[in-house]
């Protein structure tokens, strides 16, 4: 099976739209890390996007504060905005599929958590000692994680401990190797200073993964937010990508 993985798509449309036509054809199932929503302009459009296709979700962070599962002063001002701002225009619909999903799921030998296997939903895992602590936490091989939007692989080996492993765009490495916590990236909030989509393919039959970047529309998710007067800062952001 081979699984297009995306996290954290964060209502940007035109960003997973892209991810979708530059993946077309080369994947049977979607794997999403959580944060659907919450930033960006189109939340209710991007879920229905998603459920189009055959596909297994988790819930991020935004994801519990637009449902009103968490208290909003673990957010900073522009993010409480755009909360506050999905949460005026979520549909009843959204809201109930949103409510059904799990922050972290098993299917050996992988496991997803939207942030870290430790604490699925809050944790960041943005350090190798974080990283080799969260080893601990999860009996797979593999563990995928969103939530830091920036794509990045732990390696554990033993005796040597974690390694950190920059992303290699376009190029399939194995993963039926030392044990991995893998993260694709964001597609709709890239934080690693490259504002292009981020997502990844997995294939479990060949035991790979590949990183993948797309270029996407920046203006015209600029253009939405605008109009629904979201903060300037996270509209500016997305050009630069941090
Ligand atoms: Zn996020």
């Amino acid at each position: 099976m081979r699984y297009l993985i995306v996290s954290d798509i964060h209502a940007n449309l035109a960003a997973f739209k892209a991810v979708l036509n530059d993946a077309k054809d080369e994947w049977d199932f979607i794997w999403c890390l959580g944060d659907l929503i919450g930033y960006g302009p189109d939340p209710n459009e991007c879920v229905a996007l998603l459920r189009e296709h055959k596909h297994l979700s988790l819930s991020g962070n935004h994801d519990w504060a637009v449902l009103g599962r968490m208290d909003l002063y673990h957010f900073n001002a522009d993010a409480r905005v755009a909360i506050g701002w999905t949460q005026s225009v979520l549909s009843d619909e959204t809201q109930e599929y949103l409510e059904a999903l799990p922050p972290r799921d098993r299917y050996a030998p992988y496991t997803l958590a939207h942030a870290s296997p430790r604490e699925p939903v809050w944790e960041y895992i943005l350090d190798d000692r974080t990283a080799a602590e969260n080893f601990n936490y999860f009996d797979t091989n593999v563990c995928l994680v969103g939530h830091t939007h920036v794509p990045v692989i732990y390696e554990w080996a033993d005796n040597v401990g974690v390694r950190r492993h920059e992303p290699h765009y376009g190029q399939a490495i194995p993963v039926n190797t030392n044990r991995l916590i893998i993260n694709p990236g964001s597609v709709g909030q890239p934080r690693d200073n490259d504002p292009r989509a981020a997502y990844a393919v997995l294939d479990s039959e060949e035991n790979t993964w590949e990183h993948r970047r797309v270029a996407y529309d920046i203006r015209s998710t600029q253009k939405r937010m605008s109009q629904f007067r979201l903060p300037f800062r996270l509209i500016d952001r997305l050009e630069h990508g941090w």
